[in-house]
């Protein structure tokens, strides 16, 4: 899925924005997600591009994307804010599979699930381009029941 990569890069503002739609669109709007820019030294994983750190018990769940600032210069691709939401928003539907973490495993397909998944969903919502306003609702009209 070779889609033109391109830097897609948001203030606090416009990540609370894309978080408020993209929990619509994941059906999350249950869950009161805190999110915003964080530099790297302030988060707890290492090298990461985002990080999600959730409380279950109260669907809550605080969001962290890298500062444009800390993000690697010789990275492959160039960074991806939106795609670094989808990707940590997805983490909520699967964290109540995986209480457990000592597997690897069990973690990296995790991973590598949400990976592919967020960036499916990225690739669609965007194929949309100018019509994005008007067609971004994921049902669609598929005869999904009610
Ligand atoms: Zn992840």
């Amino acid at each position: 899925m070779n889609n033109e990569m391109k830097e897609v890069i948001f203030d606090n503002k416009q990540l609370q924005e894309k978080c408020a739609e993209w929990q619509r669109i994941l059906r999350l709007q249950d869950w009161i997600v805190d999110i915003g820019i964080s530099r790297s030294r302030d988060m707890n994983l290492d090298n990461a591009q985002a990080e999600i750190v959730p409380c279950l018990p109260k669907r809550m769940a605080t969001v962290r994307i890298l500062d444009s600032v800390d993000y690697p210069p010789d990275c492959a691709e160039p960074q991806d804010m939106e795609l670094s939401l989808v990707h940590e928003l997805l983490h909520i539907h699967l964290f109540p599979l995986f209480a457990d973490r000592e597997d690897e495993m069990r973690l990296i397909a995790e991973e590598q699930a949400i990976e592919a998944i967020s960036r499916g969903l990225i690739y669609l919502y965007r194929k949309g381009g100018e019509q994005n306003a008007d067609s971004n609702d994921l049902r669609g009209d598929g005869g999904a029941e009610e």
